[in-house]
């Protein structure tokens, strides 16, 4: 029999995460959503709640009025608790089993309840986890308590606020995510139409390589990405001003302060963190810190926020980022190895890219959790066995003309814009990602005798004297598992659905083989 499946909503899992799984065991909350489909929308976090060290009891009285004020008319159900424990029993306790007994005698109609126990990261000072359970009574009507899979659910577009505000939230000061409206600003008047721009406006770009991809970068700030983490160990220097946007003046300087300027020069409301140092030396703590810094906060009083009448905190807002793309335009291939891995354990989209020798073709691969079926590994699966197998790359940027670059950068906007806008209204950039679905490996060619055979083979039937280079080939990915004959992909598991590799890596540090 295949486990159960728990269904949450990604805004919700941010949720808890923010709350639950940033503060000191055991907190908690319950769980709601509607029956039908049993995937949990809504999430409560029970303040008032009875806590030790060692369990956790819901507040009865705030659970009901939370149940009759707010989620019953919403036709909202009560579909389980979730709740922290101490590092080291990562399932219900005994007594969460006679609680949630108790609840299920309470409710003959319920059959099935969920108790996932999360560690939080506040007890650790390590990583925040779920451990999904469900409660089943049996035709014999005896409770089990059995351990069930987790799934995240709603596109990119509905659903990614990312927050985890450790740093901020405290259990006294209840957390608010909002999203920004569109940016009102002069200098984006021309482009209205051109993008989404309410949509960018809360965007957050993570760029690791700020080498050629500097004129990619200051285009995001043109299209109105606001929030940029720009991370590169490099300093400029003078051969850099033939092969990428940096100038005379920056010789010397780091470039992700340079390009931190350009990207001001640009707009003067942006947030950019220009961290100097290489990706190997940020671990995942602070990876996770970087991603999950709210775009901006402040503290307003707030009145039954949570649908609770008569509560009255203060709250802080955070306007967390709706959307975060991670770039990956580094050619040391430890570092694109990782970042496949970060996208896959944060669940977030991603971007590489890799020029080919002289320039004369690049190549561009892409996850998007829930629509690529195929990671950055499985696109690439014979250059991570070579590597793996002690291949040493010499290539370098060293004979790249800048128009290769630029080339490449331009293929990489578009496909930018169209993983940020997904599921936007925009008429073009809203649906483009749809319909590029699963052709996450592109390449182009920038030289018509470039010993690529797929071109010839994709232009065989061609007329010959009108196709010659300058075209880009959209290939279609699967992942690498039994299905297609091959061993799981190591890091994305190879299951086809990208999003079951969230919170699967230890140390995305470490190369998994
Ligand atoms: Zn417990
Ligand atoms: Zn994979």
């Amino acid at each position: 029999m295949t486990p159960a499946m728990m269904k949450i909503q990604r805004g919700t899992f941010y949720e808890i995460k923010a709350t639950v799984g940033s503060l000191k065991a055991e907190t908690g909350g319950p769980l709601g959503g509607r029956l039908d489909d049993r995937i949990v929308s809504d999430f409560f976090f029970d303040q008032h709640a009875r806590r030790s060290a060692a369990s956790y009891s819901p507040n009865t009285t705030s659970l009901n009025k939370l149940l009759n004020s707010n989620w019953n008319p919403r036709r909202i159900r009560l579909l389980g608790f979730v709740h922290s424990h101490p590092v080291g029993s990562p399932q219900p306790s005994l007594g969460d089993e006679r609680y949630i007994a108790q609840i299920m005698q309470a409710n003959p109609a319920a059959d099935a309840l969920y108790m996932p126990i999360i560690r939080s990261a506040a007890d650790f000072g390590a990583r925040f986890r779920i451990f999904p359970f469900l409660v089943v009574r049996g035709r014999d009507g005896v409770l089990r308590v059995e351990p069930c899979l987790l799934r995240l659910v709603g596109d990119l577009a509905s659903a990614p606020p990312s927050a985890n505000p450790r740093a901020s939230v405290t259990a006294e000061s209840p957390v608010e995510l909002r999203y920004v409206g569109p940016s009102s600003s002069e200098t984006y008047v021309r482009v209205t139409e051109a993008y989404d721009l309410a949509r960018l406006s809360t965007s957050r770009l993570i760029i690791v390589g700020c080498g050629g991809s500097t004129g990619f970068v200051e285009s995001m700030a043109r299209a109105g990405i606001p929030d940029f983490i720009l991370i590169d160990p490099d300093r400029v220097s003078r051969s850099n001003l033939a092969t990428q946007q940096y100038y005379r003046r920056d010789v010397g300087k780091p470039k992700v302060e340079c390009l931190r300027d350009r990207i001001l020069g640009i707009n003067e409301l942006a947030t950019v963190q220009a961290i100097p140092v290489a990706l190997e030396d940020i671990s995942d703590d602070e990876f996770e810190r970087l991603t999950t810094a709210p775009l901006r906060q402040w503290d307003v009083p707030l009145r039954g926020m949570w649908g609770l009448a008569g509560i009255e905190t203060p709250a802080r807002v955070l306007v967390l980022p709706s959307t975060i793309l991670l770039g990956g335009f580094t050619d040391s291939f430890p570092a694109q190895a990782r970042i496949n891995r970060l996208a896959l354990e944060f669940g977030f989209p991603s971007l590489c890219a890799q020029m080919y020798e002289h320039g004369r073709a690049a190549e561009i691969t892409f996850t998007a959790p829930g629509i690529t079926a195929a990671c950055h590994r499985c696109a690439l699966r014979s250059r991570f066995e070579a590597y793996q197998n002690g291949y040493k790359s010499s290539v370098t940027s060293n004979g790249t003309p800048v128009f290769a670059t630029d080339r490449l950068n331009a293929s990489k906007g578009f496909l930018a814009m169209a993983l940020l806008h997904h599921g936007s209204k925009h008429p073009f950039w809203g649906s483009l990602l749809t319909r590029i679905g699963d052709r996450n490996l592109i390449q182009i060619r920038m030289d018509p005798e470039v010993a690529l055979p797929v071109f010839s083979r994709v232009f065989a039937g061609a007329e010959t004297d009108r196709v010659l280079f300058d075209e880009s080939v959209w290939l279609r990915q699967k992942p690498d598992g039994p299905a297609n004959g091959l061993p799981p992909c190591p890091d994305c598991g190879g299951t086809g659905d990208l999003r079951k590799a969230i919170g699967t890596f230890t140390d995305t540090r470490i190369m998994r083989s």
